[in-house]
């Protein structure tokens, strides 16, 4: 699409005069940007009918009230993505709202067997996407780098097979990730191909501590090998856990506005993220599903700035681990980081 959906009004932004806080995004589901403008625009090119008659009611969709509707809505929505060209828009859309929200870099996890199983073939979901990220420096002035997850609801066999099939697509991608219905999936099902993937020189994440016990958190970190928790705010249940994390410094991509639209916190207001940050946790702040959970990087920058009472000095501290944690080169962290500190003094 040449041009992207207007956002809903919100709060003014987490921003100084010099505009929103340079960030990097660390945790966030391309899938899960998909605004009901574009669905309805991709679904029209594709032939594809949405069982919703307008973009509206589509949008109260979005109104989810718990994880399996969630779910439903979100899976049933992919229909509309078949195409190398469907993937660079929805990448696109997503840039140049990330653009708007100060995002300067961001890791992108996408989900291959959400496609696969609808008879779209990885390389297809790879290109497409690769041809907005190539753009995305030039065009959005955004660094970019492709994580890509395996459904932990799905068979350990099926990550393997899929594993498999991305080989040959493996140069564009920085890392492997894990997510989806977490409860009863725990990390080490996916140790072989965890394996596979450290192997071939991938970074590695997974979502651990969310709706799950802080014990699967130990085994993302002991059994995958993994370099960063997504969410993990569960950890904050295990004294040994977060004394280990803090060591480490291993980072978490906290998302906020998720953890809330998700029920895995009740009120924004009560979020462990001061906690977190108290107990010296590398913590960043993210919008993991951001057309569903209602914002975007900023937003959620905002939100906790609003709920939590954040000074700037907190801000800074949130902007300036988004790019610790990142997957970047020295040279250019570096970069981003002083972009932060002239960010904070106004220069
Ligand atoms: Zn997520």
């Amino acid at each position: 699409m040449a041009s992207s959906p207007s956002l809903p009004p919100s709060a003014p932004s987490a921003a100084s005069d010099t505009g929103p806080w340079p960030k990097a995004e660390l945790h966030l589901h391309i899938e899960g940007t998909l605004e009901p403008e574009l669905a309805f625009a991709l679904a029209e090119r594709n032939g594809v009918t949405l069982p919703y008659a307008t973009e509206d009611e589509l949008r109260r969709a979005y109104s989810f009230a718990d994880l399996q509707s969630f779910l439903n809505l979100y899976y049933a929505l992919m229909a509309v993505l078949r195409t190398e060209d469907d993937f660079a828009d929805l990448a696109d859309a997503y840039l140049a709202r990330a653009k708007e929200q100060g995002v300067r870099h961001a890791e992108i996890f996408f989900d291959p067997q959400a496609h696969t199983a609808r008879g779209v073939p990885v390389g297809t979901v790879v290109d497409g996407l690769a041809r907005a990220l190539d753009r995305a420096q030039e065009t959005y002035g955004i660094s970019t780098r492709l994580i890509m997850c395996f459904l932990r609801d799905e068979s350990a066999e099926s990550a393997l097979a899929t594993f498999e099939a991305a080989r040959p697509h493996l140069h564009r991608i920085a890392a492997v990730g894990l997510d989806s219905a977490e409860v009863g999936h725990p990390p080490a099902k996916f140790k072989e191909v965890f394996a596979l993937a450290r192997e071939a020189g991938l970074k590695c994440v997974a979502h651990a501590g969310e709706e799950g016990p802080a014990a699967y958190v130990w085994e993302a970190l002991d059994v995958l090998g993994v370099d960063r928790i997504d969410h993990g705010v569960r950890c904050m249940e295990d004294e040994r856990l977060v004394a280990r994390l803090a060591a480490e410094q291993v980072p978490l991509t906290v998302c906020p506005l998720s953890n809330v639209r998700l029920r895995v916190i009740d009120d924004l207001a009560d979020h462990p993220l001061p906690a977190m940050l108290d107990a010296g946790l590398l913590v960043t702040v993210n919008s993991d599903d951001p057309a569903y959970f209602g914002g975007y990087a900023d937003d959620n920058f905002t939100a906790v700035r609003d709920a939590l009472g954040f000074d700037a000095e907190t801000l800074r501290t949130l902007a300036r681990n988004s790019f610790r944690a990142s997957f970047l080169d020295e040279a250019t962290r570096e970069r981003y980081l002083a972009e932060v500190d002239a960010h904070a003094t106004g220069a």
